[in-house]
């Protein structure tokens, strides 16, 4: 085997080493799981404390229109834009993920009436399936065709009107080519529908080349807008003068501030926002997006790529070399970086204690049911010396065992 180089010279040449000062991380954590809960960004505690006190506190209901709330959802939109191949106009920020894949599918479905399919994917991210199963209750003539995981969802495409897809699959990692199935949705006559929560943030996405029609992502993951942080969703320029959402509200009125009796739709993307939105957590992800500014997607895929692929060959070896554990612990992530996005999956049966002995030694990842732990890998914060160390545990734990005590294996509501 080729020795690896040393972490020390990958972090002294690494472009976006600069930015882990801009993060509060507590001392001797090593946090994997950027792709749940994006760490926090020094400033955005000050940021919402500044707005309750001031504009809440002094500026009260004036403060809609002089500290410009009413924009909010279209100037953090603005931010996330670059990030995901959009331009400014095109993303609007509000609700969760849940709220806005439920806006953007039914639009879809708005905008192809005479059909009656949605294809999507069983392995799908659950609450993905479950606001698919909500919008059949309203429409009882709907299939729903989940396809199995090994099966190309380009092969299932018949009749649809609109192909549901994650980006980047929760539990395994893999890279869905959304040029690829986008252009054979297309040529079946629906319209392509992808949700980015896994990719913001960490792949270089190209929303305008991948020929999406909606796309809608999430915030406190690699975005690290906070817990709860409002989701966004983008609509192609050729589809959203036509798209109609279900949830009708007034802060997605043309004119809300005219009260009149009858919705019409903002015109552009503003249209799928319903009521009044989170102000206190758009300016936390606002606060939160400042990191990105001249930050190149480029320099942060290829760091996600090495810190991913290093990771696993480190494990891998570590395993081999100790000579226990082998056999056990399996990859479930793609082995090629190309179709893999920021994080890696390995199956264990005891993944559950194994995450819990590893939280104990300070490096944080998470646990999948039923066997899977989880490693975020988020490039804004990470070092290459860091991934060595995390690494090592896993080996250490696993080699020793020493996650077999009833600390670790007793399970806890969130994992
Ligand atoms: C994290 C995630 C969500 C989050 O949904 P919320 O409603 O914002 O909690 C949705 N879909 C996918 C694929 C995710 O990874």
């Amino acid at each position: 085997m080729i020795p690896m180089e040393r972490p020390e010279a990958l972090d002294a040449r690494d472009p976006l080493a600069r930015l882990r000062e801009r993060f509060a991380l507590p001392s001797g954590v090593i946090y994997l799981d950027g792709n749940s809960l994006g760490a926090l960004p020094i400033g955005v505690s000050e940021r919402v404390a500044a707005v309750v006190r001031e504009q809440w506190g002094k500026g009260l209901i004036h403060s809609w229109n002089d500290a410009g709330w009413y924009d909010l959802p279209m100037r953090v939109g603005d931010r996330i834009a670059p990030l995901v191949g959009a331009m400014p106009g095109e993303i609007v920020v509000g609700d969760s993920t849940s709220v806005s894949l439920y806006r953007v599918v039914a639009a879809a479905l708005s905008l192809r009436p005479d059909r009656h399919i949605i294809v999507t994917e069983e392995g799908n991210f659950p609450t993905d399936l479950y606001i698919l199963e909500g919008i059949k209750q309203l429409r009882p003539n709907l299939e729903i065709r989940a396809i199995e995981r090994d099966v190309d969802p380009a092969s299932a495409l018949e009749g649809a009107a609109a192909l549901v897809l994650t980006h980047v699959d929760y539990k395994t990692g893999l890279v869905r080519d959304m040029k690829r199935l986008s252009t054979a949705a297309h040529q079946a006559g629906a319209l392509a529908v992808w949700d980015l929560s896994h990719s913001t943030g960490v792949l270089e996405l190209d929303l305008h080349g991948g020929g999406a029609d909606f796309a809608v992502g999430c915030g406190y993951k690699y975005l690290n807008g906070g817990p709860g942080a409002p989701s966004f969703t983008w609509a192609a320029p050729a589809v959203v003068a036509d798209a109609r959402q279900p949830l009708s509200g007034w802060f997605g009125h043309r004119d809300p501030f005219a009260f009149d009796a009858t919705y019409a739709p903002a015109p552009g993307v503003r249209r799928f926002i319903t009521g009044t939105q989170q102000v206190l957590s758009l300016v936390a992800l606002d606060e939160a997006l400042k990191v990105w500014e001249g930050v190149s997607m480029r320099h942060v895929r290829a760091k996600s790529m090495a810190q991913t692929e290093r990771f696993i060959e480190r494990v891998e070896s570590g395993i081999a070399e100790s000579g226990g554990g082998e056999g056990e612990l399996r990859l479930v992530s793609p082995r090629d970086p190309a179709v893999r996005g920021g994080h890696v999956s390995f199956a264990h049966a005891n993944g559950y204690a194994i995450v819990q002995a590893l939280i104990a030694e300070g490096v944080i990842g998470d646990f999948r049911a039923p066997d899977l732990m989880r490693f975020g890998f988020s490039p804004l914060y990470l070092s290459f010396a860091e991934i060595d160390r995390a690494a090592d545990a896993l080996v250490q734990i696993i080699a020793t065992r020493s996650w077999d005590r009833p600390r670790f294996t007793k399970r806890r509501v969130v994992t």
